[in-house]
């Protein structure tokens, strides 16, 4: 298989391991098609993070860039693709888009880790303690597809990374059955011709060892005719396309025969042969 791999990170967001030069070289002797790194983005200023060591500061962002550029013109056998991984905060839209609008990305990633200030995939113990703040579990994920549904309408973003990523904690389990949220999702997800990635990083971080989305939400994705892109969410060098024979597997289940790829911020295709 020669993965193709979107979702990367390097250790200037301050919680990944190994060097981005070691990522590359991993990938380089794995047959790697794409490596495209999305590193978390600075979030806006004068949001102060709740959690340390989430995201790039500020001040070193010009340096992932650089280095990207860098190991682009070390490594030309390699097709390195620079993304970016970023927050969507709801009192920040206009900021997150300035912001944006400089520097130039093969593609964005747009994520919600964050509801109401709460971390919502850091641990149990913390979410548990800050659950209060949306009631319950359910109040959760109301928030999240609330959120969700505004990020879309931002169009800041190409892909949504981890759709469902409220999931990965036994803590926010939903009470109530999420399907007619995820349709709603779905149908703007097509209406704004965005991109959902199957994210293999769930399958070590969930507490029920599923990609993100779940299968019954590829189900669904693959019906409505959603596309879709292949990240495996690393953050260390030898995590690079975890889990992608499976994530193929699930792909061709249910009948996708292509993904998505970006450079410039435009689509490109691939067939599933092609990996
Ligand atoms: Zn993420
Ligand atoms: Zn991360």
């Amino acid at each position: 298989m020669r993965p193709v791999d979107l979702h990367v990170h390097t250790p200037y967001c301050g919680h990944a391991t190994g060097s981005a030069e070691q990522t590359v070289q991993h990938a380089i002797k794995r047959h790697f098609l794409i490596l495209g790194f999305s590193e978390h983005f600075p979030y806006p200023v004068g949001y102060v993070d709740p959690i340390p060591d989430c995201v790039v500061p500020h001040a070193l962002w010009p340096d992932y860039v650089a280095e990207i550029f860098a190991l682009q013109n070390a490594y030309p056998d390699l097709d390195i693709r620079l993304g970016a991984e970023v927050d969507y905060l709801p009192d920040y839209e206009k900021e997150i888009k300035k912001a944006l609008s400089v520097g130039h990305y093969d593609y964005i990633y747009g994520s919600i880790h964050l509801l109401n200030d709460i971390g919502i995939d850091y641990s149990d113990k913390y979410l548990s303690i800050h659950l209060d703040r949306f009631n319950d579990a359910d109040g959760l994920w109301d928030r999240y597809w609330e959120n969700m549904e505004k990020l879309i309408r931002l169009e800041m973003c190409d892909i949504l990374a981890h759709l469902d990523l409220p999931k990965k904690l036994v803590t926010a389990k939903p009470g109530r059955d999420q399907t007619e949220a995820v349709r709603h999702i779905l149908s703007l997800v097509r209406e704004y011709d965005l991109v959902i990635e199957i994210n293999t990083g769930g399958i070590d971080r969930t507490y029920n060892h599923d990609p993100y989305p779940s299968p019954q939400i590829l189900q669904i994705a693959s019906e409505m005719g959603i596309q879709v892109t292949l990240g495996s969410d690393a953050h260390a060098p030898d995590q690079i396309g975890r889990y992608f024979d499976r994530a193929v597997e699930l792909l061709q289940a249910f009948g996708w025969e292509k993904i998505v790829v970006f450079q410039d911020r435009k689509k490109e295709y691939l067939g599933l042969y092609e990996l």
